[in-house]
């Protein structure tokens, strides 16, 4: 080996200090490992880009106790899910005090940074502002990284690069993401005096209010909006999946966006905020079905890199983590046999197998499919029927009861023929028995 090689290797590269990244650098650390954790942003966290929540049992699994000093924003006490109409909504709201917290809000800037300052501590090494340009491949196994200054050779690489993954289609662990399987996220946080946020989501000072927006401005489309409380900020977005953009009159966005934000039930929310940050992300949806092949020789790939991410659920965080630390074991093992080889990464794959991860990917193999293929029902019909129901519900107008659920009845299948509503049937079945039994 030359000089230069033998200078710049280590035993696990890890590129992305993102919450797989790091959880994965820390885990071979621990093992007592050198382990180089490479970051493209100024800091950890600089780039990345959530609603959102972090999830406690996950991240705990990491970072024991991390309650004590990170940067957390507020506990989420409440999921609210609305309905939004053109100028009316349904709310359905879950509202529990756990002891126990389920899940926190925070900002991804300060909390990412905590975390990898945190894995420093214990022994990762993190370079930060180095994008990491190609992989090395040798005898189709990768050895290492090229950065715009060095090349860095490793017995094990890690990809933590988040979606967009160049470094995993580099070596064809990946295909190009097809827009169906990809949302576009765009979010903005919004400067709000902490008092305005306790009286409107009705929280104390260290309680949190999760809002799941379905409709408004993205009825019929395959789309969502949410809104997160911190401690003095409010985070309000929206995903959609990139396929529904190319439609002729589908609109940027940015302008979706405005619209749900001056929706007659969000805008009293956010009202005097003032925008601090707005920001664009994509986010993995593609499921199980479109899982990448994990890892190679000398490769492994974790997060959202594997599009790991429970879009139902909004869960992207934990997958990240615990894939990492997945990830981060393999390593620890294939350096005590000195066996970088594909078949003995393929413990990686062995034991996500037997996690939650892709249980519940593979739950939930065959919604996007019947989403895609029922939206205009799932997303649109049915959502205004909601909405349409409980307005007909709360009317008082002299007129018999009887006669306006008929009216509602008959209006219904108006809109809506037998064989569709069967069809819609139909889809709903297959979606719950895989969900439930297959
Ligand atoms: C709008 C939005 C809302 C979300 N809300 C939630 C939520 O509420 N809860 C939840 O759990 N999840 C949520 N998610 C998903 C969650 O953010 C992701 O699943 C999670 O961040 C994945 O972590 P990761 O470490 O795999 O990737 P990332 O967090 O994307 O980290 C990847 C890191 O790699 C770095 N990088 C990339 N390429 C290179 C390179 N070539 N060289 C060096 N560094 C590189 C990036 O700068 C980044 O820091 C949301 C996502 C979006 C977009």
């Amino acid at each position: 080996m030359s000089d230069i090689r033998e200078q710049n290797k280590t035993e696990v590269i890890v590129v992305g200090g993102g919450p797989a990244g790091i959880a994965c650098a820390v885990t071979i650390a621990r093992a007592g490992h050198e382990v180089i954790l490479i970051e493209r942003g100024r800091f950890a966290g600089s780039k990345n880009v959530f609603g959102g929540a972090i999830y406690t049992q996950p991240t705990r699994e990491i970072f024991p106790e991390f309650e004590k000093t990170a940067p957390l924003e507020r506990k989420n006490i409440e999921h609210k899910y609305a309905i939004l109409g053109k100028d009316d909504s349904t709310i359905i709201s879950y509202r529990k005090k756990h002891e126990d917290p389920v899940s926190y809000s925070v900002i991804r800037g300060k909390f990412d940074r905590w975390m990898a300052e945190e894995a420093k501590k214990e022994g990762v090494i993190l370079v930060e502002e180095t994008v990491v340009r190609e992989l090395i491949v040798e005898n189709e196994t990768v050895i290492g990284v090229k950065t715009e200054l060095e090349n860095y050779y490793a017995n094990i690489v890690i990809l933590a690069d988040g979606v967009n993954s160049l470094l995993a289609k580099q070596i064809g662990l990946r295909e190009t993401i097809e827009p169906k399987d990809v949302a576009i996220s765009v979010k903005e946080v919004l400067k709000l005096d902490k008092e305005k946020i306790n009286d409107r989501f009705n929280i104390a000072d260290d309680e949190g209010c999760i809002y799941e927006l379905f409709g408004g401005p993205m009825l019929g489309k395959l789309g969502l909006g949410f809104i997160y409380t911190n401690k003095d900020t409010i985070t309000i977005g929206l995903g959609i999946t990139l396929d529904e953009f190319g439609e002729d009159d589908s609109r940027p966005p940015y302008e979706l966006l405005d619209n749900l934000k001056s929706h007659p039930s969000i805008a009293p929310l956010i009202k005097d905020s003032e925008l601090l940050e707005y920001s664009a992300h994509l986010i993995p949806e593609g499921g199980y079905k479109k899982i990448p092949t994990l890892c190679g020789a000398g490769v492994m790939i974790v997060g959202d890199a594997a599009m790991l991410v429970n879009n139902l659920h909004w869960e992207g965080t934990n997958l990240a983590m615990i894939s990492g630390k997945i990830a981060g074991e393999t390593a620890v093992v294939a350096l005590s046999k000195g066996d970088f080889s594909e078949n003995s990464l393929i413990r990686y794959q062995n034991e996500l197998e037997k996690t939650f991860i892709i249980k519940d990917l593979k739950t939930y193999k065959d919604l996007m499919d019947v989403m895609h293929a029922q939206k205009t029902s799932y997303l649109d019909y049915y959502l205004r029927k909601i909405n349409s129901f409980f307005e007909m519900f709360t009317s008082v107008n002299s007129k018999p009861k009887r006669e306006l659920y008929w009216n509602f009845i008959k209006n219904y299948f108006k809109e809506k023929n037998p064989k569709e509503i069967l069809k819609d049937f139909g889809y709903a079945v297959k979606l719950l028995w895989g969900i439930l039994i297959k």
